[in-house]
């Protein structure tokens, strides 16, 4: 058997009565691809923010590595290996897609601060090796809010890179795509994966 990366125990999580999450066990292998799938209202997003610390849960557990991670801040399991991208798409419009993702590595590398200072040049590199995984290195000097959205899909999928994860976790990838951009998409997501000896779960609605 494969060795368990996360590990979901009768997790529950209810909003002022309204049970939202229950009792969801769950177990992700390391290496390869998975899928939660369900309609709208399900709860799927709600159990990926119960593992990444965006929600603490009612009762359960989440273990990461074979360490607890349950309601642990976000950064802290960020930091640990789980990367994430959220439903609806997270970048800052008016940055360019280059200054986008050099703010999450220099972020990542604990440089946030030095935002002005010579940590930029020193992450160039990395920033610019992120946007050429993910096919934007042409784009770099667009401002992010006039970018098609399938385009913003792909900035947000670098910003989420951008934290080194060894476990990626993305809700709804494709939503809002036209089906050619879900295809490219889909395409270069197992890419990056398999590249990169990453494991992913995604969230889908059909
Ligand atoms: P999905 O991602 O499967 O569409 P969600 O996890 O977003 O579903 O939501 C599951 C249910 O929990 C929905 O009925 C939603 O309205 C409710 N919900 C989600 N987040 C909150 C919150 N912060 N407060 C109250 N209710 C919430
Ligand atoms: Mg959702």
């Amino acid at each position: 058997m494969k060795d368990v990366l996360l590990e979901v125990k009768s997790v529950t999580k209810s909003f002022a009565g309204f049970m939202a999450v229950n009792g969801v066990n769950l177990t992700v292998p390391k290496g390869g691809i998975y899928s939660i799938i369900g309609p709208n209202g399900a709860g799927k997003s709600t159990l990926f923010n119960l593992m990444t610390g965006h929600l603490a849960p009612s009762h359960g557990q989440v273990i990461y590595k074979g360490k607890e991670i349950t309601a642990l801040p976000p950064h802290r399991i960020c930091k640990m290996g789980i990367g994430r991208s959220f439903q609806r798409t997270n970048i800052f419009p008016r940055l360019t897609v280059f200054e986008n993702v050099q703010t999450a590595v220099l972020s990542h590398q604990g440089m946030a601060l030095r935002l002005f200072s010579s940590a930029k040049r020193m992450v160039r590199d990395e920033t610019c090796e992120i946007l050429r995984k993910v096919g934007l290195l042409d784009q770099m000097d667009r401002i992010c809010g006039t970018l098609a959205h399938g385009d913003q899909r792909q900035l947000e999928l670098s910003i989420t890179l951008a934290s080194e994860p060894e476990l990626l976790l993305l809700d709804e990838p494709t939503a809002g795509m036209s089906p050619q951009e879900t295809v490219s998409m889909i395409d270069l997501i197992s890419r990056i994966v398999q590249e990169q000896g990453l494991t992913l779960l995604f969230i889908e609605h059909d």
